[in-house]
């Protein structure tokens, strides 16, 4: 291959597992990073003693790709799995909703109704391909399937929480991929972590980078990438470097700002990519709240999606013998919890504790801290797979490999991976056919 040099701009996993397998094809790969450290969503933070993932970040049994890294990266014996509780709060108390028991107990629905339920879970887990369902609306297709009540109660909710009110706007493949992720081989699912967090992951990947010989810019935000003497010009900073091929990995909007090679069409369709954000408190507790890894929150009154309590997973000693809980609220950057400061969202969190387990109080918090990402993933509307760019573009050696050409995914780790590979097989096979086209020209 003659044309070696590449850039890859963003260093989350995506970027990270990319320029692996790129650097291993032969390729000369630099990384360029905004942030100060690798890893994106999947970095760590401080919060008061603790460093951990800034985002709740489990791993299921059945992310085949992400065990593969988690191995190569000699981690396979830090990780720990187990099978985790889930609870819904609805019409004030949470209820348990892990076990067939505990289904059947729930009060918020009629047996009738239950049996819907199942149904649409049965249905979605039978269905093998959820492209056809790319074209249908998810408000629709669960109506059809397990009736009003069951909607206005249970998917509704949980669907405004995830998507907010642009949920009316999206495809019915999105509860398709969220039940097959959760239910999917029908054994019962384990969760998993790995000693450390993720910053476990990203320091033995960003060590393997370098032993592969990736170049590593970190705090280098990119700014312009242009067609420049049948090479591309990268500007970062007051810099401009030149590569034979450049890949953006950033959120779709931020690839259209930086693309000034791509023409007007490509650049609009990567800026009508709408996107979900999120605003995430994260909060260190002297004791547990309750044994329920995930707590739907099936009730609009309380601004957050659900409460993840990690060290329902995570031993508490990785913590100090604290216990770390997250309150996610997915927004866009103008809904008034985005905007709100610290000191309002500390309120609000500790308000739904208190709501939600009555045993808490303010006393109990250790530290608190707030994150706010405006693009978190890229709203899968109804059509929205036939209005997405491809891997390559109209500009010579120019590609977009960002999350949002995930169809059919729920946004995570593994699924990433996935993407970093068939981009990575796109690139390669686009040089050979560069350089074959050279060979015959000269030939
Ligand atoms: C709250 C939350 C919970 C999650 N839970 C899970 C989970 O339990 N399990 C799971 O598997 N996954 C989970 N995920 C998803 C997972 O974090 C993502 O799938 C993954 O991290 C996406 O990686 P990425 O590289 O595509 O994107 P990102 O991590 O967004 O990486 C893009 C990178 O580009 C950089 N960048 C942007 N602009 C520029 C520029 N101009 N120049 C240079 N660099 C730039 C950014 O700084 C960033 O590092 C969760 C995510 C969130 C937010």
């Amino acid at each position: 291959m003659n044309a070696r040099r590449i850039a890859i701009v963003g260093g989350g996993m995506l970027g990270m597992s990319l320029a692996l397998r790129l650097a291993r094809r032969g390729f000369a790969v630099t990384i360029f990073e905004h942030a100060a450290e690798l890893g994106g969503l999947a970095a760590p933070w401080k919060l008061g003693a603790v460093t951990w993932d800034r985002h709740y970040h489990v791993m299921l049994s059945g992310d085949r790709e992400l065990r593969a890294l988690i191995d190569e990266l000699g981690l396979g014996d830090r990780v720990h799995w187990k099978a985790l509780r889930s609870a819904f709060y609805i019409d004030g108390a949470v209820h348990p909703f892990s076990t067939a028991l505990d289904y059947l107990r729930f009060p918020a629905l009629s047996l009738a109704e239950k049996l819907r339920l199942a149904a649409t879970v049965a249905h979605a887990r039978r269905e093998r391909d959820g492209r056809a369902l790319t074209a249908i609306g998810v408000e629709p297709w669960l109506r059809a399937r397990g009736g009003d009540r069951v909607f206005e109660r249970i998917w509704r909710p949980l669907l405004r929480a995830k998507l907010g009110d642009a949920y009316d706007t999206v495809a019915a493949s999105f509860i398709w991929a969220t039940i097959r992720r959760m239910y999917g081989t029908g054994a019962p699912q384990r969760f998993g972590y790995v000693e450390g967090g993720y910053r476990t992951v990203i320091e033995h990947l960003h060590a393997l980078l370098e032993r592969c010989g990736v170049r590593i810019e970190l705090g280098t935000a990119v700014q312009t990438v242009a067609a420049c003497d049948g090479e591309l010009g990268l500007l970062a900073g007051e810099q401009i470097q030149r590569f034979d091929r450049v890949v953006l990995t950033t959120p779709a909007g931020i690839a259209a700002r930086i693309a000034q090679a791509l023409s007007q069409e490509e650049r609009d369709r990567l800026r009508a990519i709408r996107y979900q954000g999120i605003v995430c408190a994260s909060v260190l507790l002297d004791r547990p709240l309750g044994d329920a890894y995930v707590t739907n929150l099936a009730d609009e009154t309380i601004p957050f999606t659900g409460a993840i309590e990690m060290t329902a997973l995570v031993d508490p000693r990785a913590f100090g013998g604290r216990h770390l809980i997250y309150l996610p609220r997915y927004a866009d950057v103008n809904d008034s919890y985005y905007l709100a400061g610290d000191a309002e969202l500390r309120i609000a969190a500790s308000r739904a504790l208190a709501r939600l387990f009555p045993a808490y109080a303010p006393s109990h918090v250790r530290a608190f801290r707030v994150s706010r990402v405006p693009h978190v993933f890229a709203l899968p509307t109804i059509g929205y797979a036939g209005r997405l760019p491809g891997f390559g573009t109209t500009q010579r050696g120019l590609y977009i490999a960002t999350s949002a050409q995930i169809v059919d995914g729920t946004l995570n780790v593994n699924e990433t991976l996935e993407l970093a590979r068939r981009a990575a097989e796109h690139i390669v096979a686009d040089v050979h056919f560069s350089d074959a086209a050279v060979h015959e020209a000269a030939g």
